[in-house]
């Protein structure tokens, strides 16, 4: 974890640096080598919070695109007196989680619940495999009548099994912390799965980067899937 808790302060890690848990209250010592990005790390045990990722440097790089306020954000459930960490949580109460390791597609599930209104970015870079099949199933997204707004009619040409059946909208990342690689369009944008399907066709929203950043801290949903999402929801109803 990127902060602790020292004299009430949220404090960054520094060499030999101590501080305590914001989550468990535990003693964490700094852990500042050259190998990983300088983090908190508990006394002799993995991280208390078991759904909390290890800090890679794609990790650090996206929770740093947003303000320090809205990272780490302690979310408790009240009535289960669950407490989990999120890596973005912005004013309006939108949690952004970046994913690099797999998730069991249950453990996927309780997340979702737990967080509520929450998005996936998740790294598109993880396994060789993925971004080749990007490349090769994006000629079938169909433009729609809303700019970005693609419809596909197989999305497991397109994206990892493991993120299809997510109940919220998944972000993929195909260009990782690697700048060395030229300019893509494709892969330097965002491709945003969203959840729920019209006879197996998914939509699928592109956007740049920037604009995510810059927007998503003020809004309590990504603009463009909140319309597509009402828009299904009233097809759905309509067709009741
Ligand atoms: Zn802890």
């Amino acid at each position: 974890m990127r902060f602790a808790l020292a004299s009430g302060q949220r404090v960054e890690a520094y060499p030999g640096g101590r501080a305590k848990c914001r989550r468990c209250n535990g003693e964490v010592i700094a852990k500042c080598g050259t190998h990983r990005v300088f983090h908190w790390a508990h006394r002799g045990m993995r991280d208390c919070d078991t759904w909390a990722e290890k800090e890679t440097d794609w990790h650090r790089a996206w929770k740093n695109n947003f303000p320090a306020e809205c990272q780490e954000f302690v979310q408790h459930d009240e009535q289960s007196g669950e407490k989990h960490i999120a890596d973005v949580r912005t004013p309006p109460g939108l949690v952004i989680e970046f994913q690099h390791s797999p998730l069991d597609p249950l453990e996927r599930a309780t997340r979702e619940r737990f967080y509520g209104n929450v998005v996936w970015v998740v790294d598109g870079t993880r396994l060789e495999r993925d971004y080749p099949r990007f490349d090769r199933g994006k000629g079938d997204l169909r433009p729609t009548k809303i700019q970005g707004c693609f419809l596909l009619a197989s999305p497991d040409k397109c994206f990892p099994a493991m993120w299809l059946d997510s109940s919220v909208p998944v972000i993929f990342d195909f260009r990782g912390v690697d700048e060395s690689q030229p300019p893509d369009a494709h892969r330097d944008g965002l491709w945003c799965l969203l959840p729920g399907r019209a006879g197996g066709t998914a939509w699928v929203v592109g956007m740049l980067r920037e604009q995510f950043v810059e927007v998503a801290p003020s809004r309590p949903q990504l603009p463009v899937v909140q319309e597509i999402l009402a828009l299904m929801t009233e097809i759905r109803g309509g067709g009741a």
